[in-house]
């Protein structure tokens, strides 16, 4: 049936800006990793994107390898804004997309070569339909590569009008501090870095976050929940159809220890204090601190996301539990 978004979408969101840069994302933004592949449920995956938007999520992550197979979810993105989001709606959305890993065989199919990353931004596009995305993200260092012709790639693709903005992803502090000089030096500052960030992986506090913030980039924490970990998912035990069950999803059962489900059980338990389900307490753990501009969330249902986006109700933590979450995380 025809979609039609709901007239109250942007009244209940949060937008925060974007480091020092004039655009506002929502506080909870969808990514598309899992559950948007060919291997997926188009229909299912179609109905998350809708319910995201009608609830003020205007921001949806991509990769050019996320799947699977690689290059599906983008085509399912495609597919999705051809059929619900027509016309000028597109100008409501923000989408982003990244290259970096493996996406086709040879020596110019990942890392950080110039010729790599814009003919894959080119590739992207088709696979969406799109004639520019908002944010293109180098998707990881290339090591290899001279740092100036990485961030030479992301500042012609906004010359070329492919991409407005750019982004970096999984830098460290140092590595972001030369790149972000780079791209300032040639007119395209950097919008917003993305790392994995969550109760669970906390390396962006020994001074990536600091960076960030002296130079005015946004951060979207990706995998805020640890893939499900910091939800009620695995309590008991590993259900039937969830990452850890699934062959191609990259949570493993093995990362599931008993440490792991004893910390989850004693957070959870401050969760309910709170009157939180566990997903939201970990998102709004992470949203208490003003540098974070949105947390980059996944879901595999409506109701997930509709659970995750109940975040917002309480973001306050007060010193005892801030408190008791340390002790259990240390
Ligand atoms: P999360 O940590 O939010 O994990 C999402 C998964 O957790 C869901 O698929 C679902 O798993 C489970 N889940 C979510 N909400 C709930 C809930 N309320 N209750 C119970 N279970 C829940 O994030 P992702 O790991 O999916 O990453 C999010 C996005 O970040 C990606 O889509 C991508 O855009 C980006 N990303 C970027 C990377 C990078 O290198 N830049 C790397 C990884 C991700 P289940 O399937 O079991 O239902």
């Amino acid at each position: 049936s025809a979609y039609v978004p709901a007239g109250d979408r942007y009244d209940a969101m949060l937008y925060n800006r974007c480091g020092k840069s004039g655009i506002r994302l929502p506080a909870v933004s969808l990514g598309l990793w899992h559950n948007f592949g060919s291997i997926d449920n188009f229909e299912n995956g179609r109905q998350i994107v809708r319910r995201a938007f009608d609830k003020g999520i205007t921001h949806f992550d991509l990769a050019n390898n996320y799947g699977p197979l690689p290059g599906s979810a983008e085509e399912n993105f495609g597919a999705i804004l051809q059929k619900d989001f027509t016309g000028y709606l597109r100008d409501e959305l923000v989408i982003s997309t990244k290259a970096g890993y493996l996406m086709w065989p040879g020596p110019y199919g990942e890392w950080g070569s110039r010729k790599y990353v814009l003919s894959s931004l080119d590739q992207s596009l088709r696979r969406m339909k799109l004639d520019y995305v908002d944010i293109f993200y180098s998707h990881r260092p290339d090591p290899d590569t001279p740092i100036e012709e990485t961030m030479g790639a992301l500042d012609t693709a906004v010359r070329q009008g492919k991409a407005l903005y750019v982004g970096l992803s999984n830098y460290t502090a140092e590595q972001t501090t030369a790149a972000l000089a780079v791209l300032k030096s040639l007119g395209t500052p950097c919008l917003i870095h993305q790392p994995k960030y969550s109760m669970f992986e906390r390396w962006v506090e020994g001074g990536l976050l600091d960076v960030l913030e002296a130079n005015g980039v946004g951060c979207i924490p990706f995998s805020p929940l640890a893939q499900g970990l910091l939800t009620d998912r695995y309590l008991k035990g590993i259900p039937e159809g969830s990452r850890a069950s699934k062959p191609s999803g990259f949570l493993k059962a093995e990362q599931i220890t008993a440490d792991k489900l004893d910390k989850i059980q004693r957070l959870n338990a401050i969760a309910q204090k709170r009157g939180q389900s566990l997903a939201q307490m970990a998102l709004a753990w992470l949203l208490k601190d003003k540098r974070i501009t949105s947390v980059l969330i996944g879901a595999s249902s409506v109701e997930q996301l509709d659970n995750n986006l109940g975040a917002l109700d309480r973001v306050q933590f007060d010193a005892t539990e801030l408190q008791e979450i340390e002790s259990i995380l240390k």
